[in-house]
């Protein structure tokens, strides 16, 4: 028979509204055989007192923490990279204090040039225009013009190349001037034009050593933050679905304490044209690769307009108070001709959408589907919905859409989209949580690291307070409580995820998953959730203790 133990804490926030709190849980195997008191659980045990497991005497359990939309690969190429950003990073084993101004900036970028060896590039991090000032290939050029230094966006949707980078990719400056999405005199390439380079740097970036490091990192990454499920959420996008799943394989091995759900692109990345019956049944005969780790349902993703970090996102008018024009990652057309065959399918359509123009053409596609063939349950998730108005809530809630919210741009973005982009009205209020409550839309929160810190309790701490990086408090009405933030982060965001029979609340049958925290979330002030303590989770009920 498999080991049963009886764990007690300090308190137990099950997540169950039938059963909220309790002090008790027993584990039988991988699962809870019940939750409750010392006294509730005696049946089990014919009646006497059984023996007591002490590990968690001090401390508060919650569920596992579900982060559903990080993407592994993109992480993976990432995290290697030289991070210069303008906020602070806390990460497994370091911490990164922000860069700000240009000067800064291109000293940092000087002084890393500096330390490298002879032929090693320069791949960095973290620029953000906002924090940084404005930089281009020229300016790169004058660090070095023989070291290729490639600056990735924050934002991951651009970056930026040195001359000696274009000469490494392969890139001339009329290639550069003929792709719809580079800016050939600053050599900057967005979107597809980014793709671009990604596929010609593929060999150094996706190199074997170089992604195993980054796969490790980023196992260490979502473990310190508590999580025990996540969601991949563009699978195969960044390193090609053998690579990634190769790399899923050896990496996420038994050792692993958490699982992946993964939802493959319905497009890939950079097409223009897709044989969607093709790419159905391929999506299908990925299925059949399931293991105890990696997890493939019936889901599929899309794209509508551009990054947020990168300021791509299509914005109905007003627009921008100045600067460049939004972009659409998959044509309009395309989209509807995708999502009605997946929806026909009756996959669930994830589509990553930034803005308001962007929403605008989800709710529109959502509609005609809707009036082409009814479904019920969960069928759409709006992916980060950075800028959007109530009335559009109010319409994804008739429609039925459910929501995945990037709810760190508050943090990070607020105040500079203010000042540069948006205005006060509609910066103050991204990521409006609170209208989304309001209209009973079921939500999660989301990081999709490196976006935000794979964090779940920073994320909640951000929807709880909405407090900008300046300290300003930025659209209290779209705050909301913190059940409601716990919420997002455990049972709701396992339901976005078609998963919540299985985790993300504790009770009798559902996989023993806990995040072992030094304090309670529901007891501490508000202000302070960020500073509670991940002290490790149980994963299918085996304890990993946090050493980071
Ligand atoms: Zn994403």
């Amino acid at each position: 028979m498999e080991r049963t133990t009886v764990y007690r804490a300090r308190t137990i926030r099950t997540m169950n509204p039938s059963l909220p709190v309790a002090d008790t849980v027993v584990v039988r195997g991988s699962r809870i055989l019940e939750v409750g008191t010392a006294e509730s659980i005696r049946p089990w045990f014919s009646g006497q007192t059984p023996e007591i497991d002490d590990t968690f005497r001090d401390a508060v359990l919650m569920p596992g923490f579900i982060d559903p939309h990080v993407h592994p690969a993109l992480a993976s190429i990432l995290l290697p990279m030289h991070w210069i950003t303008g906020v602070d990073w806390k990460l497994p084993g370091r911490s990164l204090t922000s860069v700000r101004g240009q000067n800064e900036f291109l000293n940092r970028l000087t002084e890393i040039e500096s330390q490298l060896s002879e032929g090693e590039p320069l791949v960095s991090w973290g620029y953000h225009e906002l924090w940084h000032g404005p930089v281009s290939g020229g300016l790169l050029s004058r660090i070095s013009n023989r070291r290729p230094i490639v600056v990735w966006h924050r934002g991951f949707h651009s970056l930026y190349l040195n001359d000696a980078a274009m000469a490494w990719a392969g890139i001339t400056r009329e290639d550069a001037e003929r792709h719809p999405q580079v800016d050939a005199e600053r050599q900057l390439f967005y979107e597809s034009g980014m793709a671009m380079v990604l596929a010609r740097l593929r060999s150094y970036l996706l190199a074997p050593e170089r992604i195993k490091a980054g796969y490790r990192a980023f196992k260490d990454v979502i473990r310190a933050g508590g999580n025990t499920t996540i969601g991949d959420m563009a699978f195969g996008k960044i390193g090609g679905e053998e690579l990634e799943w190769q790399l899923c394989q050896e990496t996420f091995d038994e050792s692993t304490p958490f699982r992946v759900q993964m939802t493959p692109v319905g497009i890939p990345f950079g097409a223009d044209s897709v044989d969607i019956p093709a790419r159905m049944a391929h999506l299908k005969s990925l299925r059949a690769k399931n293991t105890a780790r990696a997890h493939f349902g019936k889901s599929v993703k899309l794209f509508a307009d551009g990054g947020f970090f990168s300021n791509l996102m299509q914005l109905h008018w007003p627009g921008r108070i100045e600067g460049q024009d939004g972009h659409w990652i998959t044509s309009p057309e395309l989209l509807r001709q995708a999502a009605e065959a997946y929806w026909d399918a009756g996959d669930v359509i994830h589509i990553h959408t930034s803005a308001d123009l962007g929403l605008e053409l989800v709710l529109d596609t959502l509609e005609h589907l809707q009036a082409r063939r009814p479904r019920f349950g969960r069928k759409l998730v709006i992916e980060h919905l950075g800028v959007s108005t109530p009335e559009q809530i109010q319409r994804a809630a008739e429609l039925g859409a459910n929501a995945s919210v990037n709810i760190y741009y508050v943090h990070e973005l607020s105040d500079r989209f203010y000042k540069c982009i948006l205005g006060y009205e509609r910066a103050s209020q991204m990521s409006r949580l609170g209208t989304l409550t309001r209209n009973n839309i079921r939500f999660s929160l989301h990081s999709d690291f490196s976006m935000a810190p794979a964090a779940p309790l920073v994320n909640a701490w951000v929807a709880v307070n909405r407090l900008c990086e300046t300290g300003k408090v930025m659209g209290e009405l779209e705050r909301i409580s913190v059940e409601q933030a716990m919420k997002a982060i455990t049972i709701d965001a396992a339901y976005i995820l078609g998963m919540d029979g299985e985790v993300g609340s504790i009770r009798a049958g559902k996989k023993a998953d806990f995040a072992v925290l030094d304090s309670d979330p529901f007891e501490v002030p508000p202000e302070r959730i960020r500073e509670i303590k991940v002290l490790g989770t149980v994963f299918e009920g085996k304890y990993f203790p946090n050493s980071f």
